[in-house]
């Protein structure tokens, strides 16, 4: 048997409002609005809704979607086994059946068919079909859906359709602020202001050449993997080098030119 219990956010996430989010989402989640969390990688999606399951003290079942996942994965499928056939429930029939919060990181990586089992989740039906099992799912009050996607690199293909993008309420997330992101950086590897002001510093310069050679730009979580090596002893350079740089390109000019700015900042 499932258990809520198992799915409870039990310990305080950091989280660093960088505006009314917290209330708009509190708003959202009264009403059970469909959310949609929108940004680059890497920018605290994630980390904002496992913070709002935690203060809202809901179950949160996260499914990381990819190209290969189909409908069936986030239903359910019949399995066979020793004992015959038997029914396993997907996360989102889980989340469904359990109230949960069910995120969905990445759905535009998902085939089209898992669009069209959300559908009626995110309206007045808040239903889930189980076509193979025969089964209509009334969703439980508290389950409320959740979806992120990363609008910059993703072909005009795979965008989602019109169609499933006004079922959501929708955030936009983006980098914090220098500030902001140093704070972060700060609490999240526990290092002094100082270095954490100068590795926002390198971030921004890398931020400033996407489109110019770069897809995207250094996310807050690598400057945190920096800030973590640092505090681990490893040389300020090295640990740029190796979290902020090696990670996001593989042309030679851009390399140096980051390299470049990574030995300005910590000449
Ligand atoms: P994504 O946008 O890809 O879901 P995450 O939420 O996983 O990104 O954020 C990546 C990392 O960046 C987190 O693990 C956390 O260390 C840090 N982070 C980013 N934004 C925030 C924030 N507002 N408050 C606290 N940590 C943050």
């Amino acid at each position: 048997m499932d258990n809520k219990e198992q799915y409870k956010v039990r310990k305080e996430p950091f989280y660093q409002a960088q505006r009314n989010e917290v209330a708009l989402y509190e708003a959202a989640y009264a009403a059970r609005l469909p959310v949609m969390v929108k940004g680059p990688t890497g920018c605290g999606k994630s980390r904002f809704i496992e913070y709002m399951a935690w203060k809202l003290n809901k179950p949160l079942i996260t499914v990381a979607c990819n190209e290969d996942m189909t409908a069936s994965d986030l239903v359910g499928r019949y399995l066979l086994d020793a004992g015959g056939t038997r029914w396993l429930d997907g996360p989102l029939t889980t989340a469904a059946r359990i109230g949960a919060i069910c995120y969905l990181d990445e759905v535009v990586e998902a085939r089209q068919d898992t669009t069209v089992v959300i559908h009626p989740l995110t309206d007045h039906r808040r239903t889930l079909p189980l076509d193979k099992k025969g089964e209509l799912i009334k969703a439980h009050p508290d389950f409320q859906l959740v979806i992120s996607y990363n609008p910059g690199y993703q072909s005009l293909m795979k965008d989602l359709k019109q169609s499933t993008k006004q079922r959501f309420t929708a955030f936009e997330f983006d980098y914090p602020e220098a500030s902001v992101e140093a704070g972060i950086l700060s609490k999240e590897a526990d290092i002094d202001p100082g270095l954490a002001g100068q590795l926002v510093k390198i971030g921004q310069a890398a931020r400033n050449l996407k489109g110019h050679g770069l897809d995207e730009g250094i996310s807050t979580r690598l400057l945190v993997y920096a800030a973590t090596l640092i505090k681990g002893g490893v040389e300020p350079r090295d640990a740029c080098r190796m979290a902020l740089v090696r990670p996001i390109t593989d042309d030679a000019d851009i390399r140096d030119t980051l390299d470049h700015a990574i030995d300005t900042t910590f000449a």
